[in-house]
């Protein structure tokens, strides 16, 4: 993986970018960054994008999808999960280093994003990086409507329905009978 882009080469014509995204680079950025969730790359992927200049600025555009396995936050299930990675970003220059640095820019998911840019490359590594770990859904579940595990006994839900629910059910009736015989 080179992600070396050479600002130079970079022309109000739009360049192709097109850079395979190895799994040992894939899992590393995917590794320990989710609190919530867990992901890892089984194959090698691709980012796909372009970049051009208008005037100082350089606006990147990548689109793309990762196809990720993903452990299911509720019931721990592996999955395929395909995240789509879409951005546009317009860098520009740094200001003069003599200049007070700007300010912290919270990380957002808007579509537009302002980033800096110094020195001869392109920084699409740290681009593209960033952009993944945004684009992570914030908890992986493997269907919308998934039950999750079962808190007494760990069962799957999904697939069997447990005796926990049943004597909690049980027990709930219980206590309803009881109330309305007194
Ligand atoms: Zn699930
Ligand atoms: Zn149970």
């Amino acid at each position: 993986m080179s992600f070396q882009i050479r600002i130079a080469d970079i022309t109000a014509e739009p360049l192709a970018i097109s850079e395979p995204l190895s799994r040992a680079w894939l899992d590393e950025v995917l590794s320990g960054q989710n609190p919530t969730g867990f992901f890892s790359a089984e194959e090698e992927q691709r980012a796909i994008g372009s970049v051009w200049r208008s005037g100082l600025d350089l606006v990147l555009r990548l689109d793309f999808g990762l196809r990720l396995q993903a452990e299911c936050a509720l019931c721990l299930q592996r999955f395929e999960l395909e995240v789509p990675v879409r951005f546009d970003m317009t860098l520009v220059p740094q200001p003069e280093a003599v200049a007070p640095p700007p300010e912290e820019v919270e990380l957002s998911r808007e579509d537009l994003e302002r980033e800096f840019y110094t020195g001869e490359f392109l920084p699409l590594e740290d681009l593209v990086r960033q952009q993944i770990l945004l684009s992570l859904p914030m908890v992986a579940r493997c269907r919308e409507d998934c039950r999750g595990l079962c808190p007494g006994c760990g069962a799957d839900l999904n697939r069997e329905t447990c005796s926990c629910a049943r004597s909690k059910e049980e027990s709930a009736f219980r206590v309803l009978r009881g109330m309305l015989e007194k």
